[in-house]
């Protein structure tokens, strides 16, 4: 039985794991992917005194850091369901394995909803970005455009109007969906374009980075161009959490809730990171949840009076 196990490898899962090793407590961590979304990052510029790095290698740094710990980690695995037996929580594998623990910290981290077109995919982190936050600053003085008139696609679009020479906004239905104050910010904005009614065909490219973006206008069904740098995809961030409904509280957009400490609706049971509804999904702050997750881990551990 784990004193703690943590499930994903990401920054958050990384930290927790690290967090509750150093407490001296049997501390396992069970991730389909070890290093998570970072994987998939090329420039990291915002974790603080790191002043640049590579997501690889920031993947390769968070493993090494768990390995100078005694931590138990199952690379490759995917947990498939959470049961609460007593004051056991199991977690049960793809594979079939049953893992047991005292506490259970959940870090399972989220992906981002890509829109599916020719060029997005061959073009992802060459002009192709999901983060404004992350990769902002790369589109310094160029033309981008943010695909979604959501909150999340309203707010990019300001964020980057501030940086960049021009957004273009395009948004799939009729009208933005983006709380109105945010809609009046964005059209009190001299350099943004606002494209409703239209959908994203194809990201261009020059077969190195990004030159362009076509999209059909839904009621005319004449296809348009823009030239442009960069496209931040802005779509919605889903939360990997499907193998979780029914047992720890979700909120509607399938995100664990948590508290100020990170814990769930379950005793002993703890959340950080992407997966959760704290908000703000990066990197460092990822790490920081996972440390306060393993804390309020060990805190239930020394209250619990099993042994
Ligand atoms: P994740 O990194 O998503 O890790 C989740 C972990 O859980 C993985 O190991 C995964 O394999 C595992 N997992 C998922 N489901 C299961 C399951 N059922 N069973 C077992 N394991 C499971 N942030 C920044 O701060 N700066 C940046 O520059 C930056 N750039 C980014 C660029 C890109 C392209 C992307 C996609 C994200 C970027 N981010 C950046 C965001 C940052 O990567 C995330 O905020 C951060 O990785 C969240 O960490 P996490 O540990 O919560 O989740």
């Amino acid at each position: 039985v784990f004193d703690v196990l943590v499930v994903g490898g990401g920054p958050a899962g990384a930290a927790a794991a690290i967090y509750a090793a150093r407490k001296g407590i049997r501390t396992g961590v069970l991730a389909e992917r070890f290093g998570g979304q970072v994987l998939d990052t090329l420039a990291i510029e915002n974790f603080i005194s790191v002043k640049e790095t590579e997501g690889p290698k920031f993947a390769v740094a968070l493993e090494q850091h768990v390995k100078e710990y005694d931590v138990d980690i199952m690379n490759t695995q995917r947990a498939s369901k959470l049961v609460q037996v007593g004051k056991v929580t199991e977690v049960h594998t793809a594979s079939g394995a049953v893992l047991k623990a005292k506490s259970v910290i959940l870090a399972t981290g989220a992906r981002w909803r890509e829109i599916n077109v020719p060029g997005e995919k061959e073009y992802r982190n060459h002009g192709v970005a999901y983060c404004p936050h992350c990769d902002g600053p790369l589109f310094k003085g160029k033309r981008v455009s943010v695909i979604g008139g959501g909150n999340s696609g309203v707010e990019a679009a300001i964020d980057l109007a501030g940086l960049v020479k021009h957004v273009t906004l395009i948004e799939f239905g009729a009208e933005l969906r983006a709380d109105a104050v945010l809609q009046r910010k964005l059209r009190s904005l001299a350099n943004v374009t606002v494209i409703t009614s239209a959908q994203t065909t194809e990201i261009h490219g020059d077969g190195k980075i990004v030159n362009g973006l076509s999209y059909t206008d839904r009621n005319t069904n004449v296809s348009h161009k823009v030239e442009l740098e960069g496209v931040f995809v802005q779509i919605g961030l889903v939360p990997n959490t499907e193998w979780l409904k029914g047992t720890v509280a979700l909120s509607r957009h399938g995100e664990i809730d948590v508290d100020a400490r990170g814990q769930t609706s379950l005793p002993g049971v703890f959340a950080a990171g992407d997966v959760t509804t704290v908000p703000y999904k990066q990197i460092i702050i990822a790490t920081g949840e996972g440390a306060k997750a393993a804390l309020s881990a060990f805190d239930h551990l020394i209250r619990s009076d099993d042994e």
